[in-house]
């Protein structure tokens, strides 16, 4: 088995990891599955030979792989896991209605009690619908305003993700033309480029879609400017176009009451919610002003799982632990040390990188990195140490990151930013 460190001088083998049981694997998978991990969850798309591939269990902010090795994680499955793995109070709920059962003919009695909590929670929206992943619902979104408006065009940010369905996919193998071409594009934080984009598609558009920060991979991390939400803002309502907010991966991690354009000042139409929500639970939401209410209900939309009682069960006690046990300023003060932390670090061993993002959602880039041959060795050495960073994709805090946790993965960091340093 490769081993990161084995590529720098000067590094220590002691306490590298080692990962045969995964790889093993990882080789059976391919036979099995195409790629045997796809998409994103591939090490392939993070630090192939260094990242685990296979996870056995995890706990608080630790995952465990198939050969043993723990790690501290700052990825929380690609942002579901926002109380930590294995919550108690969650996996209660989920234990508890799984013995009543998880899943039935007609919807759990559960179903209700979510969704007068979420409608209760939030008085910018009026109803909710459910989904498992996040592509249901920012397509049933996209759905719900091409029906109101009886207009086709949708108008996205270039570089965005909005999920895999074939309007939004990226690449578009597979999708006939015809599907992408009812969209358009303008450029983030561009407030000139919106309303060019308005203008190019005047009387054609049905909904704008935004996440409420710039969070595209391989990219530093941008806060919206206000003149470029007030742009999207206005035109959409000047042109009786909805405005949707995607904020399926910020969810939960930029504002106290889960929604995050109540901390831009925006005042959308639609919100997609997933990830958070559930806690890992397969479970996302769209939230609805009652201008839609009609349209969102003469659709057909439907799916074997969407009535699934036990991640609503789940969802439940996710919303009562964030709020009793002040998840939200406990991720936001975690984000806060790992940033001061890993700009320290960065300084102290000369590494020359870019830490952006909010606290509880940072994306560490290297200068000059273009192919991020930098970032994969940083990446690769603290997962060989026990932490795992993704070299391309933002990081996300969890409220079971302890400053101890922390502490820890900052150490591991400036030992990583020297081997690159050393090796560059
Ligand atoms: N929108 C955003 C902003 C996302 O980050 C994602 C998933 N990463 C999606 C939509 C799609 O969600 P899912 O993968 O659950 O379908």
């Amino acid at each position: 088995m490769r081993h990161a460190g084995d590529r720098y001088a000067g590094c220590t083998l002691s306490h590298v990891t080692v990962l045969t049981e995964s790889y093993e694997m990882f080789a059976r998978a391919e036979r099995v599955i195409p790629g045997g991990i796809f998409g994103t969850r591939s090490p392939r798309f993070s630090s192939f030979g260094d990242f685990p591939a296979f996870i056995r269990s995890a706990r608080g902010s630790r995952i465990t792989d198939v050969d043993g090795n723990e790690y501290i994680d700052f990825m929380c499955g690609f942002g579901p896991i926002v109380l930590g793995y294995n919550h108690l109070a969650v996996q209660e709920a989920v234990r508890g209605q799984e013995e009543r059962g998880g899943s039935f003919t007609f919807p759990g009695d559960v179903t209700l009690e979510l969704a007068e909590t979420l409608v209760a929670r939030w008085d910018w929206g009026d109803w909710v619908m459910f989904g498992k992943n996040g592509s249901d619902v920012t397509t049933l979104s996209t759905r719900i305003a091409r029906a109101h408006t009886g207009r086709m065009k949708l108008l996205v940010a270039a570089g965005a993700y909005h999920g895999f369905d074939p309007w939004s996919v990226p690449g578009g193998q597979g999708v006939p033309p015809a599907h992408r071409s009812e969209r358009d594009e303008f450029t983030w934080n561009d407030a000139g480029s919106v309303h060019a984009c308005f203008d190019r598609n005047e009387g054609d558009v049905a909904a704008v879609m935004l996440c409420p920060i710039r969070h595209d991979a391989m990219h530093d991390i941008e806060l919206p400017a206000a003149e470029f939400l007030a742009a999207v803002q206005q035109r959409a309502e000047a042109a009786g176009a909805l405005l949707i907010v995607d904020d399926i991966r910020c969810g939960f991690r930029l504002h106290p009451s889960g929604a995050s354009h109540l901390r831009f000042g925006l005042r959308p139409d639609l919100v997609c919610f997933g990830k958070a929500i559930g806690n890992g639970q397969p479970l996302s939401l769209l939230v609805g002003k009652e201008a839609l209410r009609a349209t969102a209900q003469s659709l057909y939309y439907t799916g074997t799982h969407f009535f699934a009682a036990t991640p609503m069960a789940a969802a439940l006690a996710v919303l009562r632990a964030y709020d009793g046990e002040g998840a939200y300023e406990a991720m936001q003060s975690a984000g806060a040390m790992l940033r001061d932390g890993i700009l320290a670090a960065a300084r102290r061993a000369g590494a020359c990188v870019r830490f952006t993002g909010p606290a509880t959602m940072p994306n560490l880039l290297f200068d000059d990195d273009p192919k991020l041959k930098r970032g994969r060795a940083f990446a690769a050495a603290a997962a060989q140490r026990g932490v795992i960073f993704h070299p391309r994709h933002n990081w996300f805090l969890s409220s079971a990151h302890t400053p101890e946790d922390i502490a820890q993965a900052v150490a591991v960091a400036e030992e990583c930013f020297r081997l690159v340093v050393a090796g560059t």
